[in-house]
């Protein structure tokens, strides 16, 4: 299982095989990650600029 790169808590990934570029969204946090590899799984986090 992949975990947050803001927060490090597991991120649950309902899909086996998520598409690259799809956006999946820490549960704990908030933090936006997009898909940059699904095999294995990579995630990375997108930086919001506020
Ligand atoms: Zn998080």
């Amino acid at each position: 299982m992949p975990s947050c790169q803001e927060c490090n808590s597991p991120i649950p990934v309902e899909e086996e095989m998520p598409e690259i570029g799809e956006i999946i969204v820490c549960p704990t946090c908030g933090a936006e990650h997009e898909v940059i590899s699904s095999e294995p799984l990579v995630l990375e986090l997108i930086e919001e600029e506020k």
